[in-house]
């Protein structure tokens, strides 16, 4: 059983933020800002991959509640919502989840660094992603 579902089968504790029939979401035990929430599938899905859409609707729903009430009641400016995909994307549990990240004005936090597209680069990429 994955490290998440031990939190979802109450064997291993967490300081549970919302519980639902099918979505859970609680602390993250390595906060990356104070009230760093994980939302999750009850039901074990590797990730975005795997889930079913109607699962996945009930997991961003809950999402976007929590973000919500974090900006209500932590006083934030505003928060990341992030899914880590496959290990290379710098997934380490493997059970889907949507990290929720309080931000605050100057907190310093890089989550992501951008970069121009050269010249035909743009037409290339579109050409291999673009799916309508
Ligand atoms: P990932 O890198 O897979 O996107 O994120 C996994 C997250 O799970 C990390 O931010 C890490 O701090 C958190 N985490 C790992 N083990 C535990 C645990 O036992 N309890 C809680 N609450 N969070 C955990
Ligand atoms: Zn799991």
């Amino acid at each position: 059983m994955c490290l998440f579902c031990k939190i979802v089968s109450n064997e291993i504790p967490a300081n549970k933020v919302y519980e639902d029939d099918f979505v859970l979401a609680f602390l993250d035990i390595a906060p990356v800002s104070h009230g760093h929430t994980l939302v999750i599938p009850k039901k074990h899905y590797t990730n975005m991959e795997e889930i079913d859409n109607d699962d996945l609707c009930r997991v961003i729903t809950v999402v976007k509640k929590i973000g919500q009430s974090l900006k209500d009641n932590l006083g934030i400016a505003g928060y990341n919502i992030q899914a880590n995909n496959n290990t290379v994307a710098g997934q380490v549990v493997p059970h889907l989840h949507f990290h929720l990240i309080p931000r605050i004005k100057d907190d310093g936090l890089q989550l992501w660094s951008g970069h121009s597209y050269k010249d035909g680069e743009t037409e290339e990429i579109l050409s291999k992603i673009k799916i309508f």
